[in-house]
């Protein structure tokens, strides 16, 4: 298949992290996309080659703003604790010398 047109790149801000708005990835593979860059500077960290986030299941979307499937909840601390994720993350890239 010749693809002239490029695929808009789409994204959904999820708690104020970039994922792709389809699968709901940080690194997206299928959509080509990767937006750790993204969510390490809005959330102060130097971006590195760490590990994707791992965002949790969902479950709907209320107001705009998404529950997590687990707890069905909007501000959900436990699911969508990335600055703690990524503290986690950026440290283990750091350990395995990134
Ligand atoms: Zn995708
Ligand atoms: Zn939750």
């Amino acid at each position: 298949m010749a693809d002239t047109a490029v695929a808009p790149v789409t994204s959904i801000e999820l708690h104020e992290a970039m994922v792709c708005a389809e699968h709901r990835e940080e690194i997206c593979d299928m959509c080509n996309v990767d937006y750790r860059q993204e969510n390490d500077e809005f959330f102060g960290f130097t971006p590195a080659d760490r590990t994707a986030l791992t965002i949790p299941a969902l479950g709907g979307l209320k107001d705009g703003v998404w529950s997590c499937k687990k707890h069905t909840n909007t501000e959900c601390t436990q699911c969508f604790n990335w600055k703690k994720q990524l503290n986690k993350l950026h440290k283990e890239a750091k350990k395995a010398g990134k």
